[in-house]
């Protein structure tokens, strides 16, 4: 077994470090007291990182990094920016989408996401999200096109997307009817509204309404009715990324936690040395390890080919819940100040909060584990 990075996971984790303590630490804040969205140059320094291009194959113009390469990403970006991952990782589905993608498909949205325009992913729908097999939204074939009707639900991007990967119900019920559809945002039939959340404030989340949207068949990703497949092949990898953004907040606070305790003067020595403030410290430090070390096993798994839904889901449900523990004990330990906005850690602690919904929430993951415990036939699902 080896636990360590290679040496040039290494050297992508500095320069990551780098470019995110220099360009997106600064701006954390900014971007969560304004409205609107991500100013162009801004958007561009990320492009030119390359890191909207990470997992595209080399042959369509990306560097085909690893799963774990990209969950060194999302790490590091997550210190500096939890909501830039996003971004991030949309575009890192790009590298399952492009080899399925029909070629003119291809040539027109590969450069355009590259460049930083963004793409939704909408599965989630008015009546649940978490039963992703279960969706109303429709696609009816007329000639040689697919008109798509139905509404999709709390989509990140959704007031910036150029274009939504879009899951329909093409054959009958449950999860082997759906298929996948990259729909163009400008199209007539398609509309919006945007609403606020909690955390998360720049990614102008809402809904996309398709009323008969016409789709040429080119635009379909993957075969008919494989839609399902393709959603918990993105959603399974993903499931490791989203708890690593939150790591990678965490950390970062805890790090910052650790400084102030040196310095902070409590009843007249520093508040390091009182054992229950070093305890949560190391309590901190032990559980974000263990929880990172869960999401680099199941990508690693992932880039070796091999089954990681199990590994994935403990990674998900642990991680998340275990970053906005040590969220939450960072705020605290920093007293009135951690409540203030001046300081990121309450943003932080918002905006990591609604990872313990996106990609599933904890009962999902628990049926999953629990599933490959008992076996199907004792399983809930
Ligand atoms: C920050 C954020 C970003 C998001 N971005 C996107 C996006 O870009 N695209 C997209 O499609 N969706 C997105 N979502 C939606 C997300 O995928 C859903 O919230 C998630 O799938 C759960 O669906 P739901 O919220 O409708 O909850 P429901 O499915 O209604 O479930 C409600 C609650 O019921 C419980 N529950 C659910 N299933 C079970 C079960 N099997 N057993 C026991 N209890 C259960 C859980 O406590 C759950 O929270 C985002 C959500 C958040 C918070």
């Amino acid at each position: 077994m080896d636990f360590g990075f290679s040496d040039d996971q290494i050297a992508l984790r500095d320069s990551v470090r780098k470019f995110a303590e220099a360009e997106l630490l600064p701006n954390y804040q900014r971007w969560d007291q304004q409205d609107g969205w991500l100013p162009k140059e801004f958007i561009d320094k990320i492009v030119s990182m390359g890191l909207l291009t990470l997992r595209l194959p080399e042959e369509y113009g990306g560097q085909g990094a690893s799963f774990v390469d990209c969950g060194i990403v999302c790490e590091e970006i997550g210190r500096a920016d939890h909501n830039i991952r996003y971004i991030i990782s949309n575009a890192i589905h790009l590298g399952e989408m492009a080899p399925s993608m029909h070629p003119e498909l291809r040539a027109e949205w590969i450069p355009r996401i590259a460049a930083g325009e963004q793409m939704s992913l909408a599965f989630t729908e008015p009546r649940g999200g978490a039963d992703a097999g279960n969706i109303v939204t429709k696609a009816v074939k007329d000639g040689g096109d697919w008109l798509i009707s139905g509404e999709k639900t709390s989509i990140t991007f959704c007031g910036v997307s150029k274009v939504v990967f879009v899951s329909a119900r093409t054959g009958g019920a449950g999860p082997r009817g759906l298929s996948f559809f990259l729909v163009p945002t400008d199209l007539p039939g398609v509309s919006k509204s945007e609403f606020k959340r909690m955390g998360q404030r720049i990614d102008r989340a809402g809904s996309f309404f398709f009323d008969e949207v016409r789709i040429p068949a080119r635009n379909m990703i993957g075969e008919e009715n494989t839609g399902f497949i393709w959603a918990m092949t993105i959603i399974g990898y993903n499931r490791n990324f989203v708890p690593l953004a939150c790591i990678g907040a965490a950390q970062k606070s805890l790090e910052e936690t650790i400084e102030y305790a040196k310095e902070r003067q409590i009843m007249g020595k520093s508040m390091s040395k009182w054992q229950a403030v070093s305890t949560e410290l190391a309590v901190a430090a032990t559980k974000l390890d263990a929880a990172r070390m869960l999401c680099y096993r199941a990508l690693s798994l992932k880039d070796q080919g091999l089954r990681h839904d199990t590994e994935s889901s403990m990674a998900k449900w642990w991680g998340v819940m275990v970053a906005n523990e040590v969220l939450y004990t960072c705020m605290r330990l920093h007293g009135h100040y951690g409540w203030a906005t001046s300081l990121p850690f309450e943003q932080r602690y918002r905006d990591c909060l609604g990872m313990e919904s996106a990609d599933g929430p904890r009962e999902i993951h628990h049926g999953i584990i629990a599933r490959d415990l008992l076996g199907r036939q004792h399983a809930p699902f």
